[in-house]
């Protein structure tokens, strides 16, 4: 694999496109041309945003949206706000956003922002007037039915606030009627139009698939133990759903360093101690986050960074199944490696889904008015949640392929069946 991450993107296309070939045998010219269509963004937009900084001077920021299809329905991806951010990094972004809508089947394509900048050397005031002028210079190219920005890496519910607000009067100032400006962002506020359980969205949303995973590997959780790298949202929140079921959830993690707890901790207690110590390490016994990625544990739940299971030590992994709550923790040198010994993988784009589902609920909410409690929310999530990794699952049987191949397999057939309807392709 190279170190661009478009390339990646379209290598990985490729191996499914060639899976999925022969259930396409009468229609090959017209699955081809898809196929080849999936392969670049719709359209990707960039600019230099201009910022009044605090001391007077005005900055440039290179500034990044990647639309890359909505055969399903509007693009959908975050912004995110960082130095390394570049236009190959979004397009890929974009294309991975296109799988993960169409795995649980919501009716989105596939968008993603970016911004080089690092936000930790702004001002609160700066960083208002930057994610404002991001929102102004895309406000002609996004909508609640043509493309929905959220969060992402660095960008918060405080910038959607700013973004809506600053679409909205640029709407406003070019005469357009818009009626629906919350429609247009998620990951909003509570009180500015954000959804019940968007916070614990993506955590909880892996333990429904993590429930249906053990069944099939004939393992009962009060006997099955877990170690999640990274405490953060998706680490904590997952780590609380599962041991509220009775899972033992044996080590956490976060950059400090892991604690491991025989038999199991409450999450609740670890996250009390880290907020009181600033870390969660010291505990229970400290392990390094090395150590915590080989032990001997049921399932795996890298949820912190990316490529931290790679080709030197793939092989060292015990564990029976890796759950993807981080968005590509493993590289896809250590896939085959993992899949030669036995260790089922379920991808990020199924395993930490709910995020984007949630988010999905939250547009649902905005275009209609109306508002679910957090009950309906979640009661919402867990059939999605739990189809999608059925269908993964049957498609993983029946091809013979690993967790990864067989979602990317269902998700793109989803996208391409719907190109194929919608014709227009030559
Ligand atoms: P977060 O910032 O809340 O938490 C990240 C955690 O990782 C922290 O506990 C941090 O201490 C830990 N960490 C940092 N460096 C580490 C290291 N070297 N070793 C071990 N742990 C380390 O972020 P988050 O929202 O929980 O996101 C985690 C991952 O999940 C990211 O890959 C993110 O892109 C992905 N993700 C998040 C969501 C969401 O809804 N938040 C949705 C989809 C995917």
């Amino acid at each position: 694999m190279s170190s661009n991450p478009h390339q990646n993107a379209v290598t990985q296309l490729e191996q499914v496109a060639s899976l999925l070939s022969d259930s396409y045998q009468d229609r090959q010219a017209e699955f081809e041309a898809a196929i080849d269509k999936l392969k670049e963004p719709d359209q990707v937009f960039e600019t230099e945003l201009s910022v009044k900084m605090d001391d007077g001077k005005t900055k440039k920021f290179q500034a990044f949206r990647s639309e890359h299809n909505n055969a399903r329905g509007p693009y959908k991806g975050g912004i995110r706000f960082h130095h390394d951010v570049n236009r190959d990094e979004v397009k890929a972004l974009s294309t991975w956003m296109t799988w993960k809508c169409a795995v649980t089947g919501i009716p989105y394509g596939g968008g993603k922002g970016g911004v080089v900048v690092n936000p930790r050397e702004l001002s609160v005031g700066e960083l208002e007037r930057l994610s404002r002028a991001y929102s102004r210079w895309l406000s002609d190219k996004i909508g609640p039915w043509v493309d929905v920005p959220a969060p992402d890496v660095n960008t918060t519910g405080q910038i959607m606030a700013w973004m809506v607000d600053e679409y909205q009067q640029a709407l406003a100032e070019k005469g357009l009627i818009q009626e629906n400006p919350w429609g247009t962002f998620t990951g909003k506020p509570l009180e500015l139009g954000g959804s019940e359980g968007r916070e614990e969205a993506t955590g909880l949303g892996g333990v429904f698939v993590l429930d249906k995973l053990v069944v099939e590997l004939g393992l009962k959780p009060k006997q099955t133990t877990i170690a999640i790298q990274g405490f953060g949202n998706v680490g904590y929140w997952f780590a609380k759903h599962a041991a509220d079921r009775g899972y033992q959830v044996v080590t956490v993690s976060d950059s400090k360093g892991g604690t491991y707890v025989e038999g199991g901790m409450n999450p609740e207690k670890a996250l009390a101690h880290k907020r009181k110590t600033g870390t969660v390490s010291d505990f229970g016994k400290k392990i390094s986050n090395e150590e915590l990625l080989e032990l001997e544990v049921d399932i795996l739940v890298p949820a912190a960074l990316e490529n931290v299971i790679h080709e030197g030590n793939a092989a060292n992994i015990k564990a029976k199944a890796i759950i993807e709550m981080g968005n590509g923790p493993v590289t896809p040198e250590a896939d085959p490696i993992l899949t030669k010994n036995g260790v089922v993988i379920i991808p990020d784009i199924l395993a930490n889904a709910g995020g984007v589902t949630v988010s999905y609920f939250e547009w649902v909410q905005n275009l209609q008015g109306y508002y679910w409690t957090h009950e309906e929310v979640i009661s919402k999530l867990q059939p999605l949640m739990e189809k999608a990794f059925a269908e993964m699952w049957v498609t993983k049987k029946e091809h013979q392929v690993d967790g990864r191949m067989a979602t990317y397999m269902t998700a793109v057939k989803r996208v391409v069946d719907v190109m194929l309807l919608r014709g227009n392709l030559s």
